[in-house]
């Protein structure tokens, strides 16, 4: 990529009110059938002109046609009861009623791929894809069937690796996948979490992303960082095995947020998405806060490996409030580009 401190969002952004009840998660759809089918590519459609119009660099498809980032993934999988529910834990943190595993999960057709490639006839910039990991996909479950993590997390693996190559065949140029347990489950991410993530790219030519965040700014999500005192260190415990990986670029939450900065010195010479934006608060940051943050990283980060980006996905906030912090990352970072040609 030519551009310097080219920027992208996370991923998900605010659907508009007529697809989906605004600003909740999992939130139910206003339209059914063809109407529905419909509804989605138009909000996909108008997801990525909000991208193009605050000049956003790697657009997305926001997200718009998933109802949650790792449910909807999974509604797609045979082997996978929705129907019957168990209460969890998710990430250690918020009870969640999920669905059971009970049977050999596996995938028949594509999930995202007729997306992505309605994304890709729509614009020639280059295009960014999530989809949840393995092992965040595992965290959101009742497994009645491998009754092993890893085994699970390791069967997640090998279908992402069958959607991913889809979608790279498609035109998708960097194909994220979105593990913010990895900030919680330290053992097992460096004991199989990296492991089962390089499955799932295995054999990609595209370029690959890794997003682990503090997630979304729901309260079970604030509630939990007030207890992690004042200092963030949840980064330091996977940093030094995802180095070694061969994941490409590495997608962290870095603003507003009690990450140490110098942190970023354990995955030095890995390509870094730096979260400029705060996505718990509905403040629109000025551009010289952006500009802020981005400055901080490049005290760790090479300005050509710099990819300024989102904390996390905006789709729990307002659109207005989304297209705000979008004009807002891309206002500090033309701040910082003029900083580095200067
Ligand atoms: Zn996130």
């Amino acid at each position: 990529m030519k551009t310097l401190l080219p920027t992208s969002t996370a991923g998900s952004l605010p659907k508009p009110l007529w697809l989906a009840q605004p600003e909740t998660l999992w939130s139910p759809w206003k339209l059914q059938n063809e109407e529905l089918i419909a509804g989605k590519q138009d909000a996909l459609r108008l997801s990525l002109d909000d991208q193009l119009r605050a000049g956003i660099d790697i657009v997305s498809d926001g997200e718009q046609t998933r109802q949650h980032f790792v449910t909807t993934f999974i509604e797609h999988l045979n082997g996978v009861d929705f129907e019957k529910r168990e209460v969890v834990k998710i990430r250690n943190r918020y009870d969640a009623s999920v669905p059971t595993v009970v049977g050999a999960v596996e995938r028949q057709k594509p999930v995202f791929v007729d997306d992505a490639r309605y994304l890709r006839q729509l614009t020639k910039q280059p295009i960014k894809w999530a989809l949840p990991g393995p092992m965040t996909m595992i965290d959101t479950l009742y497994d009645a069937h491998y009754k092993s993590r890893e085994k699970l997390a390791w069967e997640f693996a090998k279908i992402l690796n069958q959607e991913a190559k889809e979608l790279e065949a498609a035109g998708v140029d960097i194909i994220q996948f979105d593990e913010p347990a990895f900030n919680v489950f330290f053992d097992e991410v460096n004991d199989w979490g990296i492991a089962a993530l390089e499955r799932a790219v295995e054999g990609l030519k595209c370029e690959t992303a890794v997003h682990i965040c503090y997630g979304y700014g729901i309260k079970a999500n604030t509630d939990w960082k007030k207890t992690l005192g004042s200092e963030w260190r949840q980064y330091e415990e996977a940093f030094p095995k995802l180095q070694q990986s061969t994941i490409d670029i590495i997608s962290l939450e870095c603003h507003n947020s009690r990450v140490p900065m110098d942190l970023l010195e354990l995955i030095r010479g890995k390509k870094v998405m730096v979260g400029a934006i705060d996505v718990a608060t509905s403040a629109i940051e000025t551009a010289e806060e952006v500009a802020d943050t981005l400055r901080k990283a490049l005290q760790f980060v090479e300005a050509d490996k710099l990819y300024p980006s989102t904390n996390c996905g905006m789709a729990p906030l307002s659109r207005q409030v989304a297209a705000g912090k979008l004009n807002a990352l891309s206002a500090g970072t033309d701040i910082i580009r003029r900083e580095l040609l200067a």
